[in-house]
């Protein structure tokens, strides 16, 4: 029962906030997005625990298309981090923000880079591409986050200090351009870097809210001294280059763990 413990917790969890935002917002809108999700990641880790070899691709695709085809391109909403901008400066606590809050500011307290694992709709295609493990050495030019990060920012602000016509519709052609520039660039970099997840290592504005949230994170991969043999085997499959066999919060990239489970079920010795 134990390892089915997860994503029943998981489930709970959404199931909270669902039923939570359905209450207090008046619309039964939440408590549907919020039960999909919730059981979308749950049957994900429920079908890792029994060992399915795709069980995470299963999640990335049922949460990343639902948010990226239903959410962004019929309903229109910019879930981008544009998105969460123009959301918060129009003083409208609903779609991205709501978004960015559950998954990319508070959640992570709990799961960590969950998002970046099972949800995310542009790494459910990166994850596709040939270089599952990173073939070089990590670069240092971890610094472009901030210079993206800054950009979004810049350009909403701009959009109202320039009082531009009807918002909306800029914000869904924002969303769909956007949206290409990142599969575009995230393609091309995984290729010229052989790393399916350089993207998220270096561009990605969305980790300025995340790495610092998920260096607190409840739920961390661990490991046993006692039943560990010093293979590094768990750190040569990892994506994201992170020294899980260092159990402490300022372990070596311990903030880009996406709890992807690849060192676990590597491990020899079941000793993560
Ligand atoms: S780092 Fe960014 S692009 Fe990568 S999975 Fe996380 S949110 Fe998605
Ligand atoms: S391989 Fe392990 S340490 Fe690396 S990202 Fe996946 S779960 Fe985290
Ligand atoms: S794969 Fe397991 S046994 Fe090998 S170094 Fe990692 S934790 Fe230790």
């Amino acid at each position: 029962m134990k390892k089915y413990s997860v994503p029943l917790v998981m489930l709970a969890l959404f199931e909270g906030i669902a039923v939570t935002l359905w209450l207090t917002k008046d619309n039964i809108f939440y408590l549907f997005n919020f039960s999909y999700i919730g059981l979308s990641l749950s049957l994900g880790i429920f079908l890792f625990a029994v060992k399915y070899k795709y069980a995470r691709r299963v999640a990335q695709l049922l949460v990343g298309g639902y948010m990226l085809i239903y959410l962004g391109l019929i309903k229109g909403e910019n879930m981008q981090i544009e998105g969460f901008w123009y959301y918060l400066f129009t003083g409208v606590f609903e779609a991205a923000t709501i978004h960015y809050a559950v998954a990319k500011i508070f959640g992570p307290l709990i799961f960590g880079r969950g998002w970046c694992g099972y949800a995310c709709w542009t790494a459910m295609i990166l994850d596709l591409l040939p270089y599952k493990r990173p073939r070089g050495p990590r670069k240092n030019i971890g610094w472009i986050r901030y210079v993206t990060f800054l950009s979004s920012l810049v350009f909403v602000a701009a959009l109202f200090l320039a009082h531009v016509d009807n918002m909306e519709r800029v914000m869904f052609r924002a969303f769909i351009i956007g949206n290409a520039l990142y599969y575009i660039v995230g393609t091309a970099l995984a290729f010229a870097f052989k790393d399916n997840r350089a993207f998220c290592k270096y561009i990605c504005p969305v980790t300025v809210f995340l790495k610092p949230m998920s260096y607190f994170a409840l739920l961390r991969i661990k490991r046993d001294e006692s039943k560990c043999v010093s293979c590094g085997k768990c750190r040569a499959v990892c994506p994201m280059e992170v020294d899980m066999t260092d159990s402490s919060r300022k372990r070596k990239n311990g903030t880009e763990c996406i709890l992807c489970f690849e060192c676990v079920k590597n491990c020899p010795k079941g000793a993560l």
